[in-house]
């Protein structure tokens, strides 16, 4: 069998990890010689460049030039969060045909989340086949916990497109705590609080005997590290005009050099009290010399800057304890993941939100993908006793001719699962009964996601209310909603036809994962 591997896909960074020859788990490096791959996609006039090669495009092409796509992945176009993010990003979006989120490359050239995801994931088969020096064509992919079925269709399509069979989609907060060896460890429940770019996501995950559960999740779509990055810079705007008369507001490049000085001093600022800010050239003089912008940062300052956002940990955090009706202090660990939990504030901020000092976690940016690494070893049998049970995200519903949903399977059922339903025909010789499968727990069709309009066809002439339709809808562990159907008294099984259905066809998944197998 070929090699597998373990992959964090996030939304600013990816990280991919192995298992080695001794069962350790390893963090693979890039030509760069970074353990993390910038998410990032550049189409570039001469190719697409990706992860670190991309990074040029931020500069030169920002309506070339995706990142953040993960928030896009199986998506619809009339999100809240995509209405959001459609007035931030500086590429553009636009609503599929079938309603989904796609991007505009300019031209008439769209390209598909499940394709721009699919390139990093590619990316990163490669790094791990050069590491190898042999195919890898397997690999388990984390996801947000509260990912939805399409998010979770989405994610799996983008990995055929990358050439990849995704053996498991295991959610980000379980894996940290399994990169953490919470599987060696006595029972334990933990909060999983993760800090990125640009979203928080905190957890409760419960360890009993070998078993993984998540009981609960919530978080912030709009909260991380750029927003930090952000009023850093609002600063230096405005100490840049009162100190050294020059107004920088409406040259972009000045903007985006002072942001990347801004984050290099943040980063300095976890581990000292000080940093020297320098951007060499922020703006030029009338005989074209470069104007050089310093400023000593002390760590009190972006802490007061910036506390407002730090501030906005507080609920998630909160909710979450709720959510799984749990106490502060039935909380035994608190996990810090992510790269903006090196920050002093963050770190203060979840202590006084637990009652608890996180543990320290030495590559908080690398727990996942290490987690993710060993649910690979887990199911090739090299680690045992281990058992990392999911829940369905939200509750799946039928409905028929229009009518009020119906629930069939619950949110929380422990996946997989599966359930039945019987349609019956209501007239004399109907050949197909249509029906459509919803996500959520409403009866009311508006307030659920409509994941699909199928037909079961080809039905026997018979008499109305005689052919009875059993339909199966299984959950599968990846999240994924798969569905099936048969005669019920023949046992018969009858053909489903997707009249509609959100994300990618599978012909369309076929034709890109074949278009990227020939690409260089
Ligand atoms: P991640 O998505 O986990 O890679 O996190 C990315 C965020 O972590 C970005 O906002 C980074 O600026 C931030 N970050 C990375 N390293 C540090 C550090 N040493 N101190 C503070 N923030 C950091």
């Amino acid at each position: 069998m070929s090699r597998a591997i373990g992959i964090d896909l996030g939304t600013t960074n990816s990280v991919v990890a192995v298992i080695d020859k001794d069962g350790a788990p390893r963090i693979l490096t890039t030509e760069e010689g970074s353990t993390m791959t910038p998410s990032l996609v550049w189409f570039a006039p001469d190719g697409p460049r990706v992860g670190e090669a991309a990074r040029a495009g931020l500069d030169q092409h920002p309506d070339l030039t995706l990142f953040a796509v993960k928030r896009l992945l199986g998506r619809r176009f009339d999100h809240p969060e995509i209405r959001k993010l459609a007035r931030i990003l500086p590429y553009e979006l636009i609503e599929s045909p079938n309603g989904d989120t796609w991007i505009n490359l300019s031209a008439g050239r769209t390209v598909t989340p499940e394709e721009v995801c699919g390139m990093v994931l590619r990316d990163l088969r490669r790094l791990a086949e050069r590491h190898f020096g042999e195919p890898v064509t397997r690999a388990v992919i984390t996801i947000p916990a509260w990912y939805d079925a399409a998010q979770r269709q989405a994610t799996k399509d983008a990995a055929t497109i990358a050439g990849l069979t995704v053996l498991r989609l295991l959610s980000e907060p379980t894996a940290a705590a399994l990169g953490h060896g919470a599987h060696r460890g006595a029972n334990r429940r933990y909060l999983v609080c993760d800090l990125g770019g640009g979203t928080f996501d905190c957890a409760v995950v419960d360890v009993e005997n070998g078993l993984f559960e998540v009981l609960a999740t919530t978080g912030d779509p709009f909260l991380g590290g750029d927003d930090v990055d952000r009023v850093v810079v609002e600063h230096l705007i405005r100490d840049a005009r009162a100190t050294r008369g020059l107004d920088v507001t409406s040259d972009a490049i000045a903007v985006e050099r002072l942001r990347l000085a801004a984050q290099k001093a943040k980063h300095e600022l976890s581990s000292q009290p000080l940093a020297k800010l320098t951007v060499e050239e922020l703006a030029q003089l009338p005989s074209g010399k470069a104007v050089e912008y310093t400023r000593p940062v002390r760590r009190d300052e972006l802490e007061l800057w910036s506390s407002p956002i730090i501030k906005r940990l507080d609920p998630p955090v909160a909710e979450a304890l709720a959510k799984s009706g749990r106490r502060r202090e039935d909380i035994d660990e608190v996990l810090l993941v992510g790269g903006m939990t090196r920050m002093p504030a963050v770190r203060r901020q979840i202590a006084a939100s637990t009652g608890k000092d996180p543990s320290t976690i030495v590559n908080p940016e690398e727990v996942v993908a290490v987690g993710a690494a060993l649910e690979v070893a887990r199911l090739e049998g090299v680690i045992e006793g281990v058992l990392l049970v999911d829940v369905a995200s939200h509750g799946i519903a039928l409905s028929t001719n229009g009518g009020d949903c119906e629930l069939v399977i619950a949110q929380s059922a422990v996946v997989p699962t599966r359930a039945y339903r019987v349609l019956m025909t209501r007239a004399d010789d109907q050949a197909r009964i249509e029906f459509d499968v919803w996500e959520g727990e409403s009866t009311e069709p508006a307030r659920n996601r409509h994941l699909g309009r199928y037909a079961a066809v080809e039905l026997p002439a018979a008499l109305a209310g005689d052919v009875l339709v059993l339909l199966e809808v299984t959950i599968d562990t990846d999240g994924a909603v798969r569905l099936s159907a048969s005669e019920l008294v023949s046992g018969e099984r009858l053909t489903l036809e997707q009249i509609f259905h959100a994300g990618l066809t599978r012909a369309e998944v076929t034709k890109l994962a074949r278009t990227y197998a020939e690409a260089p």
